[in-house]
């Protein structure tokens, strides 16, 4: 083990932490949960929409007031397979979560696939299942899953 000619302290150390959405995180999860909607900021200066929605362009610092709705329609960037769970229990049956990029937004979201690995693949269009209206609760759990479109 690195360090271990130091003086030391061994432990575990939790890592459960809990942060607020911020101003665009908050607007983007109530467009989720009342208008089954994806909604990006746009900066006019250097002609990129962000998805996830950010307050400030990373390029250029600019404010960004500017929202606008993101298509609902995606294609899996990259793919892993969750065999546990968070709390390291194996799954009935495994998880296929992918990295969905949308047309003309830069970023991307993270989620479940609901089909099985082999028959998800990388270029696959998907489009982003909503709970139903009365159980969104304005959060990332508001979308059930992508499917294949
Ligand atoms: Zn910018």
């Amino acid at each position: 083990m690195v360090g271990e000619e130091y003086r030391r302290w061994e432990g575990d150390m939790e890592a459960l932490y809990v942060y607020t959405a911020g101003v665009a995180g908050d607007r983007f999860f109530r467009e989720i949960r009342d208008n089954e909607r994806l909604m990006g900021t746009y900066c006019p200066e250097c002609d990129v929409t962000y998805l996830p929605p950010r307050l400030y362009c990373e390029t250029c610092f600019s404010e960004l007031n500017e929202w606008e709705e993101i298509p609902n329609k995606g294609r899996v960037d990259a793919i892993t397979v969750a065999y546990v769970d968070d709390k390291g229990e194996r799954l009935a049956r495994p998880k296929v979560l992918a990295m969905v990029r949308f047309l003309g937004a830069n970023g991307g979201l993270i989620h479940v696939v609901d089909l099985p690995e082999e028959d998800v693949y990388r270029g696959m269009e998907v489009e982003v299942v909503y709970l139903p209206r009365g159980l969104r609760k304005g959060s990332f759990l508001d979308i059930l899953h992508f499917k294949a479109i």
